[in-house]
């Protein structure tokens, strides 16, 4: 997965193209994400105790995890604030990070 939860990520194409947000949710099974504030539909709801009236909800829908790419914040990066692709670092302690492939800093998540 290139991709984490709260990661801020770029969609690079499809309908939402252009746009970010930050990762709410990875759903690995279905190469899908979720993302704050992209694609909203409505979804229509019974009634319940929060909200008797039932209606309409706005409410994220999931896009391809393949049309998106996380944002290089280094702001000396010519990529900075835009999606990049990532490859992996793995550091002498055996950790791996994702770095950004033009400028090789790490991609931090938001939280
Ligand atoms: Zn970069």
């Amino acid at each position: 997965m290139h991709v984490c939860k709260n990661d801020l990520v770029a969609v690079m194409s499809g309908n939402e193209a252009g746009k970010t947000g930050k990762v709410i949710k990875v759903l690995r099974e279905k190469n899908r994400v979720i993302l704050k504030g992209i694609k909203l539909v409505y979804k229509h709801t019974k009634p319940s105790q929060i909200n008797p009236q039932g209606g309409r909800i706005q409410k994220e829908a999931s896009i391809s995890i393949a049309n998106v790419l996380p944002i290089c914040q280094n702001k000396n990066c010519e990529k900075n604030g835009k999606g990049v692709r990532t490859k992996k670092k793995i550091l002498e302690n055996g950790n791996k990070l994702r770095v950004c492939v033009n400028c090789g800093s790490e991609i931090i998540s938001a939280e």
